[in-house]
């Protein structure tokens, strides 16, 4: 079955965010003064557990879901990620499971059981490959070896190509542009640049801390020339790019500069259970009191369909002009 929203877009990826827990503290994201030790995280009751999100992950592939990708939070603090992912994996309809992790938690062991467990692919997160700039983004201590020996870890458990996401913001890790580059072409793995957006309300981010596409792919090229490729598959988020010397390819989501809200055909599941139509919405669908009040797969099913083809969202392509809403979700909930 497929369905489709106001603006004729079907529903084919589901992103799940398995906590709303992190044990990083990244300046953009969850920031220390605002995610403090008195910052009131969802009790475990309150999020979905295994079976829910199951059951959940299935009405959405009857509706036409055939990607999954797992976030967080951080999905790596969740006990049982291997049991969600090796369950997922056997959906019916379910093609491919992905995870964005911040890999600090990865290690060989933990990969090569996520492999065995049916995680196709692996997104990990690193904003700068200088130390000192890393730990003070990451705000907890976090090396940056610890996350190359993440990266290491996820190549020889399989779950290639890897891809790495570094959030470029001017002044910060900008100048790091190339040399992040270059590690992806001697590493083998994918670099997407993403610029830097205003999801949330904790982050203070402002147009000027942007850098955009355009400008990134020009400093990317001159150093190793590159070519525009096709997507391979339509509502792709990254715009893909080779190097013309064969080695490899980098991604770039324009999310600011160049919205691609058109081909957006993703739902995203918060933590606790709430559904969002849109990386920037203020509010999130409750799914899961009609799941604890013993609501039937089918009435549920009825619920999403009704939401999706009343989905009209496109805030990336109405940011410039209009005034944003009051308040949106925070990136740490819904995982991005
Ligand atoms: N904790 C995991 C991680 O960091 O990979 C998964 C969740 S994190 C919210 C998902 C992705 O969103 C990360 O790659 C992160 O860098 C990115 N992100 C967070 N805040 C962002 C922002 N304001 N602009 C652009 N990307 C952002
Ligand atoms: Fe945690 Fe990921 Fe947000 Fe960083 S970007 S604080 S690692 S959820
Ligand atoms: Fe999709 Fe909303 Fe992002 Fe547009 S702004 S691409 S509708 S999530």
């Amino acid at each position: 079955m497929s369905i489709t929203d106001l603006r004729n877009r079907p529903l084919r990826d589901l992103r799940i965010s398995l906590t709303d827990r992190c044990n990083f503290r990244c300046a953009y994201c969850m920031p220390k003064e605002v995610f403090g030790a008195d910052y009131a995280f969802l009790s475990r009751q309150a999020v979905l557990n295994e079976q829910e999100i199951l059951r959940l992950t299935k009405i959405f592939a009857n509706l036409g879901v055939t990607k999954v990708r797992l976030t967080g939070g951080e999905p790596l603090l969740r006990a049982d990620l291997l049991s969600i992912v090796e369950q997922i994996a056997n959906i019916d309809g379910i093609e491919d499971i992905a995870m964005t992790t911040n890999g600090s938690r990865l290690t060989p062991e933990l990969a090569k059981k996520l492999k065995q467990a049916g995680l196709k692919r692996i997104t990990i997160s690193l904003d700068s490959l200088d130390d000192g700039i890393f730990q003070r983004l990451n705000d907890v201590g976090c090396s940056v070896n610890t996350v190359l020996t993440a990266i290491d870890a996820a190549q020889h458990a399989g779950l290639s190509p890897v891809k790495i996401n570094m959030v470029v913001m001017k002044g910060i890790n900008d100048h790091e542009i190339e040399a992040m580059a270059a590690f992806g072409r001697d590493k083998g793995v994918i670099i997407r640049f993403i610029e830097f957006m205003d999801v949330g309300n904790s982050n203070h981010w402002n147009l000027d801390q942007v850098v955009p596409a355009k400008e990134i792919l020009a400093r990317v090229g001159a150093r190793f020339p590159i070519q525009k490729t096709a997507a391979l598959e339509r509502g792709e988020v990254a715009n893909r790019y080779l190097y013309e010397d064969g080695l490899g390819e980098i991604g770039v989501i324009a999310s600011v500069t160049a919205p691609f809200c058109g081909a957006c055909t993703r739902a995203r599941l918060s933590a606790e259970g709430r559904l969002f139509l849109c990386l920037f919405a203020s509010q999130g669908f409750d799914l899961k009191s009609p799941l604890r009040e013993g609501k039937g797969d089918d009435d549920i099913q009825k619920i999403i369909e009704n939401l999706w083809h009343h989905r009209d969202d496109r805030y990336s392509e109405l940011r410039m002009t209009q005034k944003s809403a009051t308040r949106k979700v925070e990136m740490s909930h819904i995982g991005g």
